[in-house]
């Protein structure tokens, strides 16, 4: 059963065709953008949920964010973001803004919230650098937005192999879902990279793998990053016999190259 407070505010989401009815909490939104401090070249950072369904096991956002990672997967639903966001954006025309830095704005809450979709409306096209990143391959349903404000998508698929998927990034969908979404942004003109992220020792072995995958998709742009162990727990992440790994690095590096795509080690807008 869904955890609920505020049955009438919950009222106002309810479109009668959202089929997801996973855990949530309702949180009224009191600020919707935040500095962004993980993306260099971007100024703020906008998550429309608080915690992410996907329970991926190399997720930093719990630690970084200073939530409790047991309640990580009880969704936030923050109510009124797309309002606020309206009256925060004239103060901040110009700026970069990243879409799901702490949690994933595509998780399956937003089929039956919307609430990605309403922030993305807010933004008026051409005041704003937009980049969203995302696990889910249901931002293609926001094609039409995305196109309209130009902005780019940040694809994670760190295995091609859905059995790891499954151990690493339970709750998300397959990485075959997320290719053929990528490939379907690349195709209707959405500027679009594959995140490899984090690379690290379960990478290991499945390089080739992963980049004819990407490639296969008809993606050009790929984004590696090594595991940061900073805001992860490194007893669980030793239990896991999880580590970065420089040799899945240099493997992953020759193996995009030899299929011409273009590999890049931090994230820009
Ligand atoms: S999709 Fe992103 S935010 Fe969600 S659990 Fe995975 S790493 Fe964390």
């Amino acid at each position: 059963m869904p955890l609920m407070s505020g049955n009438r505010t919950l009222l106002e989401f309810v479109s009668g065709k959202g089929e997801w009815d996973g855990e949530f909490l309702m949180a009224e939104c009191r600020r919707a953008l935040a500095p962004c401090t993980s993306i260099p070249s971007v100024q703020y950072a906008l998550n429309p949920y608080g915690g992410c369904e996907h329970g991926c096991v190399c997720c930093c956002a719990p630690k970084a964010t200073h939530a409790d990672p047991l309640s990580w997967r009880v969704v936030r639903v923050r109510s009124g973001i797309a309002q606020r966001l309206s009256r925060e954006l004239p103060a901040v025309a110009g700026s970069a803004i990243a879409v799901g830095t702490a949690t994933d704005p595509y998780q399956y809450a937003e089929r039956r919230f919307l609430l990605t979709r309403s922030c993305l409306e807010a933004i008026m096209p051409g005041r704003n650098r937009v980049v969203v990143l995302t696990k889910s391959d249901l931002v293609v349903r926001d094609i039409d937005l995305l196109l309209g404000l130009g902005a780019k998508v940040a694809m994670r698929v760190p295995v091609a192999d859905e059995r790891t998927s499954k151990v690493l990034e339970p709750g998300a969908p397959s990485p075959k879902a997320r290719l053929d979404a990528a490939s379907r942004l690349c195709s209707e003109g959405v500027e679009t990279v594959v995140s490899v992220s984090p690379v690290a020792s379960f990478t290991e072995g499945r390089e080739s793998e992963l980049a004819e995958a990407i490639a296969a998709a008809g993606v050009r742009t790929v984004l590696a990053e090594g595991l940061d162990m900073r805001h992860l727990d490194s007893v669980s992440m030793d239990r896991r016999g999880i580590a970065p790994s420089e040799s899945a690095m240099g493997v992953l590096e020759k193996e995009f190259g030899r299929r011409g795509l273009e590999l890049r080690r931090s994230f820009s807008v």
